[in-house]
């Protein structure tokens, strides 16, 4: 599904549904993924709607970078002293599900992770 009004990161950022929030600022929001992969899984997301990074353009430059650059910083902050992991799902044959563009973020004990790691 690809509709903005009935995103479901939007009712996240909005408040409208419940979240376990790592960081927030004006433009990132960071919470925990429901549905765990790794001890450490958590998203990191724009709180302007954009569908994907197929979506992004020169106008997102800002945020994908504040993204990008924020990850480390909460990754460590989670606990990943030993590295993590950074994916970014894309289209259907990118495994995407949720259409607002998300950044996962995995880490922990490598033997503890789940499979299929998202
Ligand atoms: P993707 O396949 O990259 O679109 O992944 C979407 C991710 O969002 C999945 O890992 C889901 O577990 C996660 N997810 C879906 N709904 C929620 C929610 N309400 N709160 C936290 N994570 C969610
Ligand atoms: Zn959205």
């Amino acid at each position: 599904m690809k509709s903005q009004d009935n995103c479901i990161f939007c009712k996240i950022v909005a408040g409208q549904i419940p979240s376990n929030k790592l960081f927030e600022d004006d433009e990132l929001l960071a919470f925990h993924d429901i549905h765990p992969k790794a001890p450490v899984h958590f998203l990191l997301i724009p709180k302007t709607h954009v569908d994907s990074l197929a979506d992004c353009g020169p106008g997102e430059g800002d945020v994908l970078a504040r993204i990008m650059l924020k990850v480390p910083e909460l990754a460590r902050q989670a606990g990943c002293d030993n590295g993590f992991r950074t994916v970014i799902n894309t289209g259907p044959d990118g495994g995407q599900e949720v259409y607002h563009l998300h950044v996962h973020v995995l880490g922990g004990p490598r033997e503890q992770w789940k499979a299929p790691a998202p």
